[in-house]
């Protein structure tokens, strides 16, 4: 029996691997919707309109967040980023999975939204790791790494509001283990109405 999709937040310190951890879980295993957000920051090379992200300029975003487009938006070290609504719904609504890969306002905002929503958040080993990402990834300048490597002081404060937390030391370890997350949030009681109904039934209990 088919259960409910799941609405996922994946949260994490710029660098810690989030980008790449998604992109893995989507070619190892099937039946996951990743959410593209917008954002008014810059392409970084490589990235796509439309595949990354969609890129706006600060005026197309705040008339999304008016036209109420949007089922969260925060300010990410100057710049906007919010999830489009439309495609969230639409996927819900057909019982997939949806990932949203967004920071920590955003996931709070989406758990008062979606009670049962699951929120993981992904940390590097350490931090001396983190630098190394960050700088190894090479799309930021040393100004940039550093102002987010100040927001990952402030993040490491929010963990405790996530349902669980994954350390991306290994990717391959790192991927299964999310995945074994989210598989067994598929067997929650909320999630498996139709069939509890149905054994109740065929039971005759009152
Ligand atoms: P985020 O999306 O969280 O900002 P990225 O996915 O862009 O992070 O990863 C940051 C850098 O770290 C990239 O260069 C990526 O190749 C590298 N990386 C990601 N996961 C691992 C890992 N488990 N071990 C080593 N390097 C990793
Ligand atoms: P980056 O610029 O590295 O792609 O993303 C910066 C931060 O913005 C990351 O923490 C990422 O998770 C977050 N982010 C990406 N999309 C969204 C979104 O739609 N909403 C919110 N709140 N944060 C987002």
């Amino acid at each position: 029996m088919k259960t409910k999709g799941i609405l996922i937040v994946v949260s994490g310190f710029s660098g810690a691997g989030k980008g790449t951890l998604m992109k893995k879980l989507v070619e190892d295993y099937e039946g996951y919707s990743l959410s593209i957000s917008a954002t008014t920051r810059s392409p970084r090379p490589g990235e796509e309109n439309g595949r990354e992200y969609f890129f706006l300029t600060k005026e197309e975003f705040e008339k999304r967040i008016a036209d109420n487009a949007l089922i969260e938006h925060a300010q990410y070290c100057g710049n906007y980023y919010g999830t489009p609504r439309d495609y969230v719904e639409e996927q819900m609504t057909l019982g997939h999975d949806v990932i949203l890969e967004i920071e920590i306002q955003g996931a709070l905002a989406i758990k008062k939204q979606y009670p049962d929503a699951v929120l993981l958040f992904v940390a590097p080993p350490s931090a001396a790791e983190l630098r190394r990402r960050l700088m190894g990834r090479g799309t930021e300048t040393a100004e940039v790494i550093d102002k987010r490597l100040r927001r990952a002081a402030e993040e490491a404060q929010g963990i405790e509001e996530y349902d669980y937390l994954l350390i991306n030391d290994d990717l391959e370890t790192c991927v299964k283990e999310l995945h074994a997350i989210i598989d067994a949030a598929h067997h929650a009681p909320v999630r498996n109405e139709e069939f509890i109904e149905k054994i109740r039934q065929e039971l005759g209990g009152n």
